[in-house]
């Protein structure tokens, strides 16, 4: 599957970057899309969220498949979910898009614009953003505020879905076959997505056994 994309430019013409990755599916087109553009870029694993452990390294060793086989450099970063609890401590029921949203992109992309910062990242980026469930601008303006104390880093405020990123997102992952999360991380996310599974006659997200292929998709 080959896939017509224009060339991307880092800001101010950087060419290495730092990629924040979510998961597998979401970073699929992104990675594919930095490496037809010649940029040299890291992926960087820090998603304290996602809970159970179970679906965490799921969705961890499918983004390393994938790293691997591209031969893109994958730094795993802690697993430190008892520090995402505590920032999340009073925010429970705070729904999808709201401020326990803007706490766990801001505490992810604070790791990630650290370590750019501390290893000659001059651009952090992320694959959060691609997906058409999030709030674009919340997760730029946090991105933004995490590299802003850092001298030489800069958040990429890439919109990764023009262009036909979407679709290729979906490609590549039916493609590649990728793990399917059917909820966007956390343990309340969980939480609410099956109470609505539930309100609609569906059974509960059973972890670890869906995955895209040709006559699946992400709409299920
Ligand atoms: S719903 Fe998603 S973005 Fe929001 S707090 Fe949970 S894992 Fe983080």
């Amino acid at each position: 599957m080959d896939f017509e994309r224009p060339k991307l430019t880092p800001p101010d013409g950087e060419t290495k970057v730092l990629l924040h990755s979510c998961c597998a599916p979401c970073s699929g087109e992104v990675m594919e899309a930095m490496t037809a553009s010649g940029i040299d870029y890291t992926i960087f694993f820090y998603n304290p969220n996602i809970h159970p452990k179970k679906e965490y390294a799921l969705r961890k060793d499918e983004n390393i498949r994938f790293a691997e086989k591209h031969n893109i450099p994958f730094i795993d970063a802690d697993y430190d979910a008892d520090n995402w609890f505590a920032r999340a401590k009073g925010m429970e029921w705070e729904p999808e898009r709201g401020i326990r949203c803007t706490m766990c992109f801001d505490m992810r992309f604070e790791r990630t614009a650290l370590y750019a910062y501390e290893n000659g990242f001059p651009v952090i980026t992320s694959s959060l953003g691609i997906s058409r469930w999030k709030n674009m601008a919340q997760i730029n303006d946090c991105g933004v505020r995490a590299a802003e104390p850092y001298d030489g880093v800069k958040y990429w405020e890439f919109n990764w879905r023009k262009g036909g990123g979407s679709s290729r997102m979906i490609d590549i992952s039916k493609r590649e076959e990728f793990y399917m999360q059917e909820y966007c991380g956390c343990i309340y996310s969980l939480r609410d997505t099956n109470d609505f599974r539930i309100s609609r006659g569906r059974e509960k997200i059973k972890i670890g056994t869906m995955y895209y292929s040709e006559d699946k998709n992400a709409e299920e």
